[in-house]
């Protein structure tokens, strides 16, 4: 069915992130270089390469297993807030998925909606407060409403990267309320926010895969 996707597609949605991340590290580093501390690129880019390579060597079967070892290798290779919330979203959405070798699109919405659970537990992000969270609800938003109301896989997958990139662009505005970008107080205004910049990143992997 055209709506599923499989293990092969996620496994290759990974790899596209890898490589999107790894175009973009040094513009990353730059936007949390104006409001952080310069390592969201680098980190990013050290724990999807270790998460590759983890894929290459366990060549997991099921959509749960893959993205539980990409969530075990970013938890426990990339240092920084982005290492436990963008690990805790994969071990969440895998966690949500199953053993199964194919998902469908509601699946894959719903297991992205327990991976953004995943990154409230953990940091506790609320609207406005300019984090991965502002791309992220945008983007599980879009991708539940498209699967819900039969959209094709593609044009959902486009509505859920058109939701994540206005999300990442309204953070620009936005005061910073968690994180380091926090300390800054009103200095955080007019910066794009990292870690939603990778969200979008994540998004648009998905189009590349595709999935
Ligand atoms: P660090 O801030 O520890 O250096 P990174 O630079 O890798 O970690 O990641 C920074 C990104 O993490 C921010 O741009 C923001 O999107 C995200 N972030 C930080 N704290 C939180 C939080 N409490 N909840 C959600 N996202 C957060
Ligand atoms: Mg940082």
């Amino acid at each position: 069915m055209d709506d599923m996707v499989s293990t092969a597609g996620l496994n290759q949605w990974i790899r596209a992130f890898a490589e999107l991340v790894a175009e973009n590290k040094d513009s990353l580093t730059d936007l949390d270089a104006a409001i952080g501390d310069g390592d969201h690129g680098a980190n990013m880019h050290r724990g999807l390469q270790a998460a590759v390579a983890a894929l290459d060597d366990t060549k997991p079967a099921t959509a749960s297993t893959l993205l539980n070892k990409v969530g075990m290798t970013v938890v426990s290779t990339v240092g920084g807030a982005s290492g436990p919330l963008f690990g805790t979203m994969f071990l969440r959405m895998g966690a949500a998925l199953g053993d199964t070798a194919e998902v469908s699109l509601t699946q894959l919405a719903t297991a992205l909606r327990a991976g953004l659970g995943g990154v409230v537990a953990r940091g506790k992000a609320e609207p406005g407060d300019k984090t991965m969270y502002d791309a992220l609800a945008p983007a599980v938003d879009a991708l539940e409403s498209a699967a819900s109301t039969g959209v094709d896989k593609a044009d959902a997958l486009k509505l859920a990267l058109a939701a994540a990139e206005n999300g990442r662009d309204a953070t620009t505005p936005m005061l910073a309320r968690k994180g380091r970008a926090s300390y800054l107080g009103e200095r955080s205004v007019g910066h794009q926010d990292p870690g939603a910049t990778t969200v979008a990143l994540l998004m648009a992997a998905a189009i590349r895969a595709p999935l």
